[in-house]
């Protein structure tokens, strides 16, 4: 049997050092092969970047493990260029994330140039291929980020970890700064990404609705604690913890939620929420009022 993509055992994250110490991730497992998409969801605070953060080399595991094809996985800075490109990350805030002075053309190129990647004819073709895939028109590379929507910031975002053909994409409330409707956009664009090359992702986020669209599983933290995994068809159709509905209540105005009569019932009744209370909830969701996550 082959190894899976990526293999967490156990892990733990801790920060600080002596009574100050904080531990943010109390044991995480969970494998992911090439082309599946895991959603990491929990309230602001609950662990999810770091979950995130420490399979991207950034933060040191207190223990536990991280695995890509078998192989124990460094820290980012002992990682070897062929290990560091198969992960690459997309953030929330696009604009923090983009170089203000540069063009989308050369923001796009830079991984390329970086590493070496064929002559400027060769860069420049595979940065109108990355464009393409991603949707952005070809007269966007003489733009900076500035001048761009959003949307378009995160596509080229998306367009640059593109670039060096990672395997495995993170995706850190990478929709979560956009509109209702360009997040729509977004995450059908990575969904169509992640068919055409087989990426696999771990996408946070905590709204319930792109998670319900692109993922195949999900993982529920609460303070670190992981509360709930499994197919997303279960998980949040069904879920099994109290704390998870009480997430998918949350995930938009609480009040609004429990104005829902088939909501405020169901959790009354400590009840898995069905679909068609679900379905309720996703209509207050898109009238407005998500719960903000700063980070
Ligand atoms: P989330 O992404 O779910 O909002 P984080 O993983 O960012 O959560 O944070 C989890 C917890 O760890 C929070 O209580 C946060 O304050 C704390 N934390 C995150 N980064 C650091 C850090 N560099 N130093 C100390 N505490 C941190
Ligand atoms: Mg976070």
């Amino acid at each position: 049997m082959t190894a899976p993509l990526l293999s967490i055992r156990d892990l733990v994250i801790d920060y600080g050092k002596g009574p100050g110490q904080f531990r943010a991730l109390h044991g995480c497992s969970f494998d992911l092969e090439p082309g599946q998409v895991m959603a990491v969801v929990g309230e602001s605070g609950s662990g999810k970047s770091s979950l995130v953060r420490a399979v991207a080399g950034l933060v040191a595991p207190a223990s536990g493990e991280v695995r890509l094809d078998g192989k124990v996985l460094p820290a980012l800075r002992k990682r070897p260029p062929q290990t560091r490109r198969m992960i690459q990350m997309v953030f929330q805030d696009p604009g923090s994330s983009l170089n203000p002075l540069h063009r989308v053309g050369a923001i796009i190129e830079e991984p390329l140039r970086v590493t070496h990647y064929g002559d400027a004819s060769r860069r420049a073709a595979r940065v109108a291929e990355l464009m393409e895939m991603t949707q952005l028109s070809p007269e966007l590379a003489s733009r900076r980020p500035r001048e761009l929507s959003g949307g378009q910031k995160q596509r080229v975002a998306i367009a640059r970890a593109l670039a060096m053909e990672p395997r495995l994409l993170i995706a850190d409330e990478a929709l979560s700064a956009l509109d209702f409707t360009t997040q729509d956009h977004v995450s059908s664009l990575l969904s169509d990404l992640r068919r055409e090359l087989n990426l696999a992702m771990l996408f946070v986020s905590h709204d319930m609705r792109s998670v319900r669209r692109m993922a195949d599983d999900v993982c529920v933290i609460e303070k670190g604690h992981v509360v709930e995994q499994g197919p997303v068809s279960e998980v949040l159709y069904n879920p099994s913890s109290a704390y998870t509905r009480l997430l998918l209540a949350a995930a938009l105005n609480p009040r609004a939620a429990l104005s829902d009569p088939r909501l405020a019932e169901a959790l009354e009744n400590g009840e898995a929420v069905s679909e068609e209370a679900l379905e309720g909830v996703m209509e207050i969701i898109r009238g407005g009022a998500l719960m903000g996550d700063s980070r």
